[in-house]
Parts: C-alpha cells; sequence; structure tokens
C-alpha cells in the first residue's frame, strides 16, 4: 500500500456538506461525480497528498443510506492507493482478510476499487483504490 489516498465520509446533503468543507478545508471541491453502480453522488477534496470524499446516497438502498440510517453522518471509509489492486487482494485475501468483492470495480475519481469488510479491519471499512491508467 503506497499511501491514505482518501477518507469518505457519508453525508445527507452533498451540496450543504460541499460548502461546509469548502470553508473547512480554504478550497472548494474540485469533482463532483455520481456513481451510479453504488447510488451515490460524490465530491472529492484536495487536502495536500490526500483526498477528502464527500458521499450522498441517491437511492434508499445504497450503502451510504444504510450507513447514516444506522449511524448518522461521519468517516465511512478510508481508501488506501495501492499499485496493483488484484495483487493486493490476492495478498489479502491469502491473509484472511474478507473482502466485499471478487473483482475490482469501477469506482469514482478514475479508480479501480475493492472493500474490505469492517468485521476484517477493527470496524473500519477499508477500500483499495488504483488509478486506471489513462
Ligand atoms: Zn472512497
Amino acid at each position: 500500500m503506497k499511501k491514505i489516498e482518501h477518507i469518505g465520509i457519508a453525508v445527507r446533503d452533498l451540496s450543504k456538506a460541499n460548502g461546509l468543507y469548502e470553508r473547512l478545508l480554504g478550497s472548494p471541491a474540485y469533482k463532483e461525480e455520481e456513481v451510479p453502480s453504488e447510488h451515490v453522488k460524490t465530491s472529492f477534496f484536495r487536502v495536500g497528498p490526500n483526498k477528502i470524499e464527500l458521499l450522498e446516497a441517491t437511492h434508499n438502498d445504497s450503502a451510504i443510506a444504510r450507513f447514516i440510517d444506522k449511524r448518522g453522518e461521519g468517516i465511512h471509509h478510508i481508501a488506501f492507493d495501492v499499485a496493483d489492486i488484484h495483487e493486493e487482494m490476492q495478498r489479502l485475501k491469502d491473509a484472511g482478510f474478507k473482502l466485499l468483492n471478487t473483482t475490482p470495480k469501477i469506482g469514482a475519481d478514475n479508480k479501480l476499487v475493492c472493500f474490505v469488510h469492517p468485521k476484517s479491519a477493527s470496524g473500519v471499512l477499508i477500500e483499495l483504490c488504483q488509478e486506471i491508467p489513462q
């Protein structure tokens, strides 16, 4: 794993949270993107070499909607930048971690992603992400 790529925060209202994080971080989101497969709208902020991802559910069935129902707004996942997602998935599988998908999915921000079950990681949802080469 190379670094923490971003921290994902579940929010009820993306445009409201965008304003709040713009004031907090001192610069606006550089990207807004809907990920239909995940039923979320996202926005991204840069903080030095790292990013903050805000996520709002676009559907009651989305994992973000269920998370907010149970726990309210807050930190939803931590994403790690990896050089080779297939290799990291195999490494974690071999080490006994429970992966939430068997093959990488296309995520937001031009990434291949895979999630690790929070039960495998002290209650934290972990995202692996690899930049998709252009
Ligand atoms: Zn993420």
